[in-house]
């Protein structure tokens, strides 16, 4: 019979390392799964400016590492492999990574979200030098420079506005003339002169060398090409949670985030979600370490009350 760890995290951004760092702190036997990308979002951006505690920034990859050793202080341990299957039915709760079986009392889900990709090479090729999917991350490496942002939703609609304050002009471009965003981000976004928007237009390609130096637009209705030049381009066509694991096990929205129902616990008892896996709105490292560290406290609470 495997150890019966008291909890398991399963993913390893800001939000499941926090809560880590509580769990292993309060002395509960905990196990952490890293993921589909071991420390999550931030060790595809660059330097972090905004997690507060450095003065002068901290590299993305450099905060995850400190974090994963501040919980490993605490006895937390790693599994280096992805969970290929999870079953929430019964008690213990059971995590599969092929034939191994893991068990544990309660299960922290912190898998985070994906930004959705347009599918491009050239955008794969400039992620982080250049594409980004988060304006408040890497808004300020476009001072005095010209950017577009991608979608028409409130997200697209909210860093282009952001980025007004670094870059002289925003673009902001959208696959049709139908905007999805609230009407007060769009006139909002109609009253900031450094704001151009265009319509029906898809970005077909990022161009240049070794820097972005424009974006190739396909025109959505009539397929013409066309050409802007900018040094950036962001990313706001919406963020897939990664829950493809848990669809038969807790529920899910409509967009497939995870729902909590009592603070940070899910649909069912005992497993707990922090972290972008549940969150709509705030998306920040800061944000998701907050909820790491609520959902550690929550799991404690519920073995407590679960004896
Ligand atoms: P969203 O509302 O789903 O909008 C996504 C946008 O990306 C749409 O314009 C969509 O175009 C476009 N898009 C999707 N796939 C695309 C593709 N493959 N190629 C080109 N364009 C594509 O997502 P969001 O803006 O991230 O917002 C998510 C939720 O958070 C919303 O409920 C929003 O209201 C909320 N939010 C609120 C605030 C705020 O209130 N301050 C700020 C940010 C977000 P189509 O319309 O053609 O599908």
């Amino acid at each position: 019979m495997s150890e019966i760890y008291d909890v398991i995290i399963i993913g390893s951004g800001p939000s499941g390392l926090t809560a880590a760092v509580y769990s292993g702190r309060a002395n509960l036997t905990t196990l952490l799964f890293e993921g589909w990308q071991p420390g999550g979002q931030l060790t595809t951006t660059t330097v972090v400016e905004n997690f507060p505690g450095f003065k002068e920034g901290i590299q993305g990859t450099q905060l995850m590492m400190e974090m994963k050793e501040q919980a490993k202080r605490f006895g937390v341990e790693y599994v280096s492999k992805d969970v290929t299957k999870v079953d929430f039915s019964g008690n213990p709760k059971k995590i599969y990574v092929g034939d191994e079986e893991y068990q544990a009392k309660t299960v922290i889900i912190s898998t985070g979200a994906r930004p959705r990709m347009l599918g491009l090479e050239s955008e794969k090729k400039f992620w982080a030098k250049g594409v980004s999917a988060c304006a408040t991350c890497d808004g300020f490496f476009f001072k005095d420079k010209v950017v577009a942002v991608m979608g028409g939703g409130d997200s697209a609609m909210e860093e282009a506005n952001f980025l007004t304050k670094f870059a002289t002009k925003v673009y902001i471009i959208n696959r049709t003339d139908q905007f999805r965003a609230s009407q007060i981000m769009l006139d909002r976004v109609k009253a900031n002169e450094k704001i151009e928007m265009l319509s029906s237009k898809v970005v077909d390609e990022v161009l240049g060398d070794t820097k972005v130096t424009g974006l190739r637009l396909k025109d959505y209705a009539s397929g013409e090409m066309s050409e802007i030049e900018v040094d950036g381009m962001f990313l706001a066509i919406g963020h897939i949670p990664v829950t493809e694991l848990f669809k038969n096990e807790v529920e899910l929205d409509s967009m497939g985030f995870v729902v909590q129902k009592e603070n940070t616990m899910t649909s069912v008892s005992g497993v707990f979600s922090a972290g972008d896996v549940s969150d709509h709105r705030y998306r920040q490292a800061i944000t998701s370490a907050g909820s790491g560290c609520m959902a550690s406290i929550d799991a404690k609470k519920w073995l407590e009350d679960n004896k």
